[in-house]
C-alpha cells in the first residue's frame, strides 16, 4: 500500500495498483520539465505536479504509482430505505469492479442507484465533458445524469440563526480568525441572517482573507462548527443542524412569533387571567388590550402607556435598543418601556403580565393604589400559558444554505451549447441536484443554485487553493432532451460501465465508491421534473 495524506473519514492508504496497467489521461499534456515519476493533475488551474505516493495541494488527487487518482470515493445513493445505515463499499480494483458489475449485485437495479458528484472529480479546462455522464432507465424512460464536481469561485453561504438575540447591526462585518468573511444581512422571522463567503472575500481581498474565507466555507458546508465574531455585536459558534452559541450561551428557543403575533395567538388563553399582557419584542411589541385581539375579546382598556413608536393599535416599534435581553432588546427590566398608566382608565389591583416572545423572560405585576406596577408571584394559571408560549417555540437551529453559480463554464461539461442547458433547467426539463439533494434554482439568468447542506451526504464539499469551493452537482434529464440540447453523447455510459472504468478522463485509475442511503427527506433525484411533462 502507498501512504498518502489522510483526509477526514477516508481510508489511510491508496489501493495497490501494482497489477493495474498505468494509463494516463490522453487529453492531459505532459510538462516536459517535470520529473518522470511525477503526475500532473489538471483537474483545476493549479496544475499540481504530484510525486509518487503524495497528494496534490487540495488532497483530492494523488499519484498512485504513476496513475492520477481521485482519493475520495464516488458517493452513490441507494434508494433502499430498509437498511439501518449507509453501507460503505471498499476500494475495488478495476477488474474487481468489472466482475462485480457483471454479477447479481446492487448495481444491477439501476434505477435504485444514483451517482452523485461527490468524489466524481472535475474536468479542466471546461470544454471537456463532465467526468460521468450516466445513462439509466426510470419507469421505461431513458434518462441521463451528468455528474461533476464543480469548482465554484462564485459561491456563498446563507446562514439562518434561529434566535431573537441581536447579533449585530445589519451590514456589520462578520469575522473569522480576524478576517472579514461576510456580513450581517436582513433579519427574518425569528432568525438572524448572515451572508458569508462570496467572490469578493474569496478573491478580492488579501491572500489570507481568501484562504480563511475558503476554510470557513468548507467547514460550514461540511457541517462542522465555526467560530465567528461580528463587529459591534456578538461572538458566535455556528454549525449546520445545531443550536447556535451566542456569547457563550447555547440558544434554546426560536420565538413563537413577533410580539404582535404572540398576543394574537394566546389572547384567548390570557383572557380572564390577566387584565393586560405586554409581549416585549425588539421589532413589534404587542399590547393585548389595545391590539385587535383584545378588542375582539371586548377587553377593558388598561390605560397602559408604552414607550416607542406606535404602529397600529396594540403594536409598537422601537420600544428599546436591540440586545440580548428580553425579546431581542437590551432590556433587563421590562418596566423600563412603560411610561405609566392613565388614571382615567387604569385601576388599582390591575393584573399585568410582561413576557418575551419565547416565554423565557416573564414578570407578573399588580398595580398598587398609586397605579405603580408591583411585582407579585405569578399565578399558576398564567404560568401555564407562559409555558405554552415556550412549548410552541421550535428548537433553535443553525441552517446553512450553499449558494453557487453554476451558470458559467461548468455548463460546457454538459453540452457544447451551454445556453441550452440553462433554458432547459428554466423549463423544468432538467432536475438539478447537489450530492443528490434537491437544489433550488433561482429565477432569472444563469444557473444559480441553492441547497441545504444538511440534506447532502457528509463531506460533500472540498476546496482548491485558487481559492474556490468544490461542490457536487448533477443534472438529470431524459436522454432525448440531452441529445437535443447538444449533450456530449459520445460520453454517455451505462452505470456499470462508468463504475467499472471510472471517470472517462482517468481511464486506468480505479474508482472506489461509497453507498449512502437516500436521506428520507429528499425526493429520489431521477424521475423528478423531466418525467412529469
Ligand atoms: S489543487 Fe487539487 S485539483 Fe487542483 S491541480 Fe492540485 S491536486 Fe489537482
Amino acid at each position: 500500500m502507498t501512504e498518502h495524506t489522510k483526509t477526514d473519514g477516508l481510508p489511510d492508504t491508496l489501493p495497490d495498483l501494482s497489477a493495474t496497467p498505468v494509463v494516463l489521461d490522453k487529453s492531459r499534456p505532459r510538462n516536459e520539465r517535470m520529473a518522470t515519476d511525477k503526475v500532473e493533475c489538471n483537474a483545476c488551474p493549479v496544475l499540481c505536479q504530484i510525486s509518487p505516493g503524495r497528494s496534490g495541494a487540495c488532497d483530492r488527487y494523488a499519484n498512485a504509482d504513476g496513475v492520477l487518482i481521485r482519493v475520495d470515493p464516488v458517493v452513490l445513493l441507494r434508494r433502499t430505505l430498509a437498511e439501518p445505515e449507509a453501507t460503505l463499499v471498499a476500494f475495488a480494483s478495476r477488474s474487481d469492479a468489472s466482475a462485480e458489475a457483471s454479477q447479481a449485485n446492487p448495481l444491477a437495479v439501476q434505477d435504485e442507484i444514483f451517482v452523485t458528484g461527490i468524489g466524481s472529480s472535475t474536468t479542466y479546462p471546461d470544454y471537456k465533458p463532465a467526468p460521468f455522464i450516466v445513462a439509466s432507465q426510470v419507469a421505461g424512460v431513458d434518462m441521463v445524469t451528468v455528474v461533476t464536481e464543480g469548482i465554484f469561485s462564485y459561491c456563498s453561504l446563507k446562514v439562518k440563526i434561529d434566535t431573537d438575540r441581536w447579533l449585530g447591526p445589519e451590514q456589520a462585518n462578520v469575522r473569522c480568525q480576524g478576517e472579514v468573511i461576510g456580513h450581517v444581512t436582513t433579519a427574518e422571522y425569528g432568525s438572524q441572517m448572515l451572508s458569508l463567503g462570496g467572490v469578493h472575500h474569496l478573491t478580492g481581498g488579501s491572500k489570507k482573507e481568501g484562504r480563511v474565507t475558503c476554510d470557513m466555507m468548507l467547514k460550514l458546508s461540511n457541517k462542522q462548527a465555526v467560530e465567528l465574531s461580528i463587529d459591534g455585536g456578538a461572538q458566535l459558534i455556528v454549525q449546520a443542524g445545531k443550536a447556535p452559541v451566542v456569547n457563550g450561551v447555547e440558544e434554546q428557543r426560536m420565538r413563537v412569533g413577533c410580539g404582535s403575533a404572540t398576543v394574537g395567538i394566546f389572547a384567548k388563553q390570557f383572557y380572564g387571567l390577566a387584565d393586560e399582557v405586554v409581549v416585549v419584542d425588539d421589532h413589534i411589541t404587542g399590547v393585548l388590550t389595545q391590539h385587535q385581539a383584545g378588542r375582539c375579546l371586548d377587553m377593558r382598556a388598561s390605560g397602559i402607556k408604552i414607550r416607542g413608536r406606535k404602529s397600529t393599535p396594540g403594536r409598537y416599534f422601537q420600544v428599546a435598543n436591540p440586545g440580548t435581553g428580553w425579546g431581542g432588546t437590551d432590556l433587563t427590566d421590562p418596566l423600563t418601556i412603560i411610561e405609566g398608566f392613565d388614571a382615567d382608565h387604569a385601576w388599582p389591583g390591575q393584573r399585568v403580565l410582561m413576557v418575551s416572545t419565547t416565554g423565557e423572560h416573564k414578570a407578573w405585576f399588580v398595580l398598587d393604589d398609586a397605579l405603580v406596577p408591583q411585582p407579585q408571584p405569578m399565578p399558576p394559571a398564567v404560568q401555564a400559558v407562559v409555558d405554552r408560549i415556550g412549548e410552541n417555540c421550535e428548537p433553535s437551529l443553525t441552517t446553512v444554505l450553499f449558494l453557487g453559480g453554476a451558470g458559467g463554464s461548468l455548463r460546457a461539461g454538459v453540452t457544447d451549447n451551454p445556453v441550452q442547458l440553462t433554458r432547459r433547467i428554466k423549463q423544468a426539463m432538467v432536475n438539478v441536484t447537489c450530492g443528490g439533494a434537491p437544489a433550488y434554482v433561482w429565477p432569472g439568468g444563469g444557473i444559480t443554485v441553492m441547497v441545504d447542506v444538511m440534506r447532502m451526504p457528509d463531506h460533500s464539499f472540498g476546496t482548491v487553493p485558487t481559492p474556490a469551493i468544490v461542490a457536487p452537482i448533477e443534472f438529470s434529464m431524459r436522454l432525448d432532451d440531452y441529445r437535443a440540447l447538444g449533450g456530449h453523447m459520445e460520453h454517455v455510459r451505462s452505470l456499470d460501465d462508468a463504475l467499472a472504468r471510472g471517470a472517462w478522463h482517468n481511464d486506468g485509475a480505479p474508482t472506489s465508491r461509497r453507498f449512502e442511503l437516500l436521506a428520507a427527506a429528499n425526493p429520489w433525484p431521477l424521475g423528478q421534473p423531466p418525467l412529469l411533462g
